[in-house]
This record gives structure tokens, sequence and C-alpha cells, in this order.
């Protein structure tokens, strides 16, 4: 995992967080204090071989909307959305390092690789660290489209679209 106040920038491998499956601290630098959402994932998740929880901008601004569906979030408007991330629950707000944050993230990481946390940013899990980083970035650009179209008539893709995405590709 990501050291504690590292800088995603300046990430030295060597230097890396490593720690058991029950989270417990092995080796290189103190853990982040996030690593329960990890844990969380990985526990729920058999396929995971890497989960991904950043703060970006867009996929956070989405997380502070009022009124968004807390059981997708984001419409299916492009077919990579669907088929990286498919469907997107919201997590409610706790404090970080809360136990119940990982409690709320545990209950959802079963049916879903992604969830968004409340006002705090995305969770993704892949079954290698190239899927995961994939989909955090179709998760990160298609809020950025989301909220560049907010006001605007959308067409989204219908039912039917993505029933056929989700049946060509799983
Ligand atoms: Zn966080």
């Amino acid at each position: 995992m990501t050291p504690t106040n590292a800088s995603l920038g300046t990430l030295d491998p060597a230097r890396l967080s490593r720690l058991d499956a029950e989270g417990a601290w092995l080796s290189g630098d103190k853990p982040t204090k996030e690593t329960f959402l990890h844990i969380a994932m990985y526990r729920e998740r058999q396929d995971a071989r890497a989960v991904v929880h950043l703060h970006s901008t867009h996929s956070v601004a989405v997380s502070c909307l009022d009124g968004i569906d807390a059981a997708d979030v984001l419409p299916p408007m492009t077919a990579y959305y669907v088929m990286r991330v498919g469907r997107l629950p919201l997590v409610p707000y706790f404090p970080p390092g809360d136990e119940a944050l990982a409690k709320a993230v545990g209950k959802l990481a079963g049916k879903h690789h992604a969830v968004l946390l409340a006002n705090h940013g995305p969770v993704v899990a892949g079954n290698s660290l190239e899927t995961a980083l994939y989909a955090t970035e179709e998760l990160e650009e298609t809020a950025k489209l989301f909220l560049m179209l907010q006001g605007a008539a959308v067409r989204c893709l219908t039912a039917q679209q993505v029933a056929e995405l989700r049946k060509r590709f799983g």
C-alpha cells in the first residue's frame, strides 16, 4: 500500500508498505490510514489483485452532489464506462479511519468492484493493477463528462444497449 502522507508523484517502490492479508504491517514505510478500505475490498472479492483508492477531483466532486442516485451514481453515458465500471453505488459518509466506513464498503464490495465514498472518492478493485487503474481512469473521466453535461439534455445508452454490452463483455 501507499505509505502514509506520501505524494503519489514521488512514490518510491522500495518504500511501499507491505501488509499481510489481515492488514498487519510487515515492511516498508508506515501504511496509509485508509488501509482498511483496501482490506474490506480484498476480503469480499477473491479475484481482486489490486485496489485503487484516490481523491481524484471529478469523482470527488460527483460524490459531493446532492440528489445523486445512491444505488448507481453515474448514468451509462459510454460503452467503456459500462464495461469497466458498471454500477457504482455511493457509500454513506463516515470520517476517514472510521471502522463503520470499512463495514459499509464491505457490505457493497461483494457485488461491486467499484464504489464511491460520499464526499471522499472512489475505491476500485481489479484482477490486476492495470485493470483496477483503467477502471479508475474511466470512472474519473466519466465523472468529468457528467459534470460537463450538468443542465444539458443527455442521451445515455438505453437499457437494451447496456444489457447488450453486459452480455458481450460480462
Ligand atoms: Zn481517502
